[in-house]
């Protein structure tokens, strides 16, 4: 029943949010033009007399441009459900919320309980679509912390880093010791979520207070065990779906911290997920037929799920605010990067 994605465009999906501006934000540089258009204004300050031109006012083309009044649920319905039906049909399927810290990334992912985000929502749908059949379908979750290319588990922060195995071929790829749990309460979803993301390292930099410098990978596994005989049960073959939800760290850039050491080499390793993963989207979309997933952990653990016929999301988040000019119009041009090729 599945159409099989064959061109890029049917694989990637590129959007972006817009969070709403806040009360004590100044004036606004960045709108949504329409469905599909950004408008990002060169100068808000439309004071500066000596100002000649608008030198790079730019507009922005994506799949899709969720204004600052869409819903958790418009988001949710238009990037993620259908990946959810593809991974009970046994294909891999990814979602990367990219974006600045405070741009939007947790709340898209997450929320809260009033607001449930696309992890919250995409377990939700899964437990329901097993239900009433336990014996056919098991569906598991796992949540882990890539900080400082470490692996941590945030259903058992205690117990460590982790390390990540491959077998020789660099296939098989597997995180030993990380936690797999099920769950088919919405309530203790969130709940694991949010103490999932209490356990998050954060640690203050000079921009900002509660920069979030790791990545959050929630890992949802569907396996549908079907009879190869359909008059002898205890034979069964098993068909597995995995979708990835992923909260990418900050993606500001190492230089604007005004820090040196331990934050400086930080910003190189979240540099490098980030780069590892935007140019292996790119080699994607662009159809390529070697794409080097080697260059990060967080690629490597992705490699199954960003190849072949799966399909990937990317919801890149900005805010409109004047002030955050500089990592919205980063934030877009990543995006747009890895869109078009
Ligand atoms: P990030 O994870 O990218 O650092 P957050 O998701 O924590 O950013 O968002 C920063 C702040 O903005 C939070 O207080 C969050 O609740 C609020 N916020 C972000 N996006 C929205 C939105 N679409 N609607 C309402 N509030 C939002
Ligand atoms: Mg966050």
């Amino acid at each position: 029943s599945r159409k099989i994605p064959k061109t890029a465009d049917e694989r990637l999906m590129v959007a972006v949010r817009i969070r709403p501006l806040k009360s004590d934000e100044p004036q606004r540089c960045l709108y949504a033009i329409n469905k599909k258009d950004v408008f990002l204004e060169d100068d808000s300050d439309r004071n500066n007399a000596l100002r000649q031109k608008r030198g790079s006012d730019k507009q922005y083309s994506f799949d899709v441009v969720f204004s600052e009044d869409s819903t958790q649920e418009d988001v949710y319905d238009v990037t993620t459900s259908s990946l959810v039906k593809d991974v009970l049909n046994g294909y891999n399927a990814t979602v990367f919320a990219y974006g600045a810290t405070g741009a939007g990334k947790t709340h898209t992912m997450v929320g809260d309980p009033s607001q449930p985000g696309i992890m919250v929502r995409a377990l939700n749908d899964l437990f329901n679509a097993v239900k009433d059949k336990e014996d056919e379908y098991s569906v598991t979750m796992s949540y882990l912390e890539l900080y400082n290319e470490q692996i941590r588990d945030l259903l058992n922060p205690a117990s460590g880093y982790l390390e990540l195995r491959e077998d020789s071929r660099g296939r098989n790829i597997q995180v030993a010791g990380l936690s797999e749990i099920s769950t088919t309460s919405t309530n203790e979803v969130m709940l694991l979520l949010q103490k999932g993301n209490k356990a998050r390292t954060v640690e203050p930099t000079a921009m900002n207070k509660t920069s979030s410098r790791s990545h959050a990978l929630l890992s949802v596994t569907v396996r549908h065990s079907i009879p190869i005989d359909k008059k002898d049960h205890l034979r069964m073959r098993v068909k597995q779906g995995r979708l990835f939800m992923i909260d990418l760290a900050g993606s500001e850039r190492a230089n604007k911290t005004k820090n040196r050491g331990k934050r400086l080499q930080e910003g190189a390793h979240i540099n490098r997920s980030l780069l590892a993963l935007g140019n292996c989207i790119n080699a994607l979309s662009g159809g390529a037929r070697y794409v080097n997933y080697r260059d990060s952990k967080l690629t490597r653990l992705l490699k199954e799920a960003l190849s072949g016929n799966c399909r990937t999301v990317m919801i890149a988040h900005v805010s409109p605010a004047s002030n955050q000019k500089d990592e919205s119009r980063n934030t877009l041009t990543y995006a747009d990067r890895a869109k078009n090729i």
